[in-house]
């Protein structure tokens, strides 16, 4: 077997994974990256965050075409090319994902197609067409998340699928059935709800979008359903499967307390597993958890020399820009640097329309937790840009210490809030309070003024409201 030497093995490309060797590599490492896959970039670029957002985006102006232009006086007659819509999601996949191999080869971090197994304390064996032993003195495990299935639901990864079945359907299916209202589901459901399917969502909990700020999230599901949505909460699915033949093919699916449904499709979409089948962990006696992840201590070492792991795979928030954060944390402090992430300033977004976002803590955390806090609202129906934008729905919310006015929490439901939180995520992890954010200036006539104005208005001082 031919034999490779570096300083580093990162295993996996995706987000956690890439960014983690660049960064190594401006630092001076020799960085190797295995990947199963031929395309870079993980469930992130390929199956994730970015066809999503491409369809998320072709379905708004899609939606927007064919049902708004009466408010702004125009009429028009759109029709929908689904074909079209794919192949430009697939394009930027490809541009994106080969543009990953484009920054490897300027960075030089040498490149492995094949399944990794650690086999020893500073050896991996590439499992590709030929198989290679690469030694390292440390080894980055960053292999990701795969979606969680359920018992009793056969999915077939055509009529009954999971997010990735969910982002390449042939054509709009009539009646789709998601199940699991969390972000995916609200996010798939949302694409195919805008370009005609009559969506229902089975949610085994009492409300939507676990997680995130109870009041936002009731909010939300107020506006999806005015979008047509039909939720069922409570709703544990104990079973789906496709019946019929041909033309008449279709799915049924259970739900404890509910009429068996029949539908046209089914996503299942109830949350992500850590991936680490076949990467050898039992070679060097790393112990998953009773949740599957890897445990890691605050330099994300495993507590096996050398051998550390980072993203979806340590648990956490299951995010793309958290796992970059740690890769980068961790190899700059390989490197002899100080790595770090502010856990409590980290954003999280749902791009439905209207968007969801946070970073910190929710209302609900603060509650629990007995924390003495002020709270300041402004609904962006008090907003010129929103009322322009015919985007009136919604809310900021700022949560701040009550006695030092530190920012504690920033909840938004609204128009671009996956942009506006960028600077909420700023002013927390520069430790900053409400009156900082209320004190800057901020552009007018711009959403972030909705910002400012929750911010004043943690201490009754909004001019707006
Ligand atoms: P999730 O945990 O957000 O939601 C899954 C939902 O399925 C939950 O509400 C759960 O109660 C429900 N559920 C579980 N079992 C059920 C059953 N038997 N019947 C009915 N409902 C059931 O998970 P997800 O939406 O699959 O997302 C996975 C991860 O990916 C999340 O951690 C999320 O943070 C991440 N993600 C992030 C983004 C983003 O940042 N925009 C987008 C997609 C995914």
């Amino acid at each position: 077997m031919e034999s490779k030497q570096h300083d580093l093995v990162v295993i996996g490309g995706g987000p956690g994974g890439y960014v983690a060797a660049i960064r190594a590599a401006q630092l001076g490492l020799d960085v190797a990256c295995v990947e199963l896959e031929d395309r870079l970039g993980g469930t992130c670029l390929r199956v994730g965050c970015i066809p999503s957002k491409a369809l998320l985006e072709s379905s708004e102006r899609y939606h927007s075409a064919a049902h708004e232009g009466k408010v702004h006086g125009f009429s028009a007659e759109v029709k929908l090319d689904l074909g079209v819509m794919m192949a430009r999601k697939d394009k930027i996949v490809a541009e994106l994902t080969n543009g990953i191999g484009m920054l490897f080869k300027k960075n030089k971090v040498a490149r492995y197609l094949g399944r990794a197994e650690i086999t020893a304390v500073g050896k991996v064996t590439v499992h590709g067409d030929e198989p290679v032993e690469l030694s390292a003195k440390n080894i980055l495990i960053a292999t990701g998340s795969v979606p969680a299935s359920l018992p009793g639901v056969e999915a077939d990864g055509e009529y009954i699928g999971d997010s990735t079945t969910g982002l390449s359907f042939s054509e709009v299916p009539e009646r789709l059935v998601v199940i699991g209202a969390g972000y995916i589901g609200m996010e798939l459901g949302s694409v195919w709800q805008r370009l005609g399917s009559k969506v229902t969502m089975l949610e085994y909990l009492d409300r939507i979008l676990p997680g995130t700020d109870s009041e936002i999230a009731r909010e939300a599901q107020r506006v999806f359903k005015k979008q047509g949505f039909d939720f069922k909460l409570g709703a544990r699915v104990t079973a789906a499967k496709t019946v019929g033949k041909g033309k008449d093919k279709h799915c049924v699916v259970e739900a404890d307390g509910l009429e068996p449904i029949e539908c046209d499709r089914v996503l299942v979409v109830v949350g992500r597993k850590p991936y680490t089948e076949g990467l050898g962990l039992e070679n060097v006696g790393i112990k998953l958890n009773d949740w599957g992840f890897i445990e890691v201590d605050e330099k994300y070492s495993t507590g096996v020399e050398g051998i550390y792991a980072i993203g979806d795979v340590i648990g956490g928030m299951m995010l793309a820009h958290k796992a970059s954060d740690e890769g980068i944390a961790c190899v700059e402090n390989l490197a002899g640097g100080h790595g770090h992430i502010t856990y409590d300033a980290i954003p999280a977004v749902v791009f439905t329309d209207p968007e969801i976002a946070a970073v910190g803590k929710t209302e609900d955390d603060l509650k629990e937790a007995g924390v003495e806090y002020k709270k300041g609202v402004f609904m962006f129906r008090a907003s010129g840009r929103a009322k322009a934008l015919n985007r009136i729905d919604g809310r900021v919310k700022v949560l701040a210490d009550a006695e030092t006015d530190k920012l504690l929490g920033v909840q938004i439901l609204g128009p671009h809030a996956g942009d506006l939180i960028g600077e909420c995520a700023l002013a927390m992890e520069f430790g900053g309070t409400a009156e900082d954010i209320a004190r800057t200036c901020h552009t007018h006539p711009t959403l972030s003024e909705c910002v400012m104005e929750a911010a004043l208005n943690v201490d009754g001082k909004a001019i707006h409201s």
